[in-house]
């Protein structure tokens, strides 16, 4: 998931270097304890702190998720997204369910941006989704 080093490694079929970060602007990314101590260990600072810093309670879904930031292409994106390098600013620490993310050697996002970039003839074209 969104990162420059996560390239088309072990047969996958996408290759998040050439991806805008579709997967890392969903609204909820839920994260547990474990994911914020691992971002606390990165960052060097307290579990209370990376928690207050980057996730938020969901009150519709009751589940803690990372935060957001505002996104020129997707409106929001994941507070810990570089939204000028488009990668993850802490992939080695990122939480577990962007390291599951997606579940398999395709990523359906990447699909959707290949097919767009053929049609328009442009390998850099950023084709927005209904959930942007
Ligand atoms: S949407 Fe797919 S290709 Fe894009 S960053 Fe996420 S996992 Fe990688
Ligand atoms: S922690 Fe990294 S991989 Fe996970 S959503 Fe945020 S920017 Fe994307």
């Amino acid at each position: 998931m969104a990162s420059s080093t996560a390239t088309k490694k072990s047969g996958n079929q996408y290759d998040c270097s050439k991806c805008p970060g579709y997967c890392c602007s969903y609204p909820l990314i839920e994260v547990g304890k474990r994911d914020i101590a691992r971002l606390a260990k990165h960052f060097e600072i307290t579990y209370a702190q990376a928690e207050s810093r980057y996730t938020r309670f969901d009150r519709s879904e009751k589940v803690r998720s990372l935060k957001q930031q505002d996104d020129r292409h997707f409106g929001k994106i994941c507070k810990l997204f570089d939204t000028r390098k488009r990668q993850c600013t802490v992939y080695e620490a990122r939480p577990g369910v962007c390291r599951d993310y997606p579940d398999g050697k395709r990523c359906g996002y990447y699909e959707f941006l290949q097919f767009e970039r053929e049609q328009q003839g442009d390998d850099k074209f950023i084709a927005t989704t209904d959930n942007n």
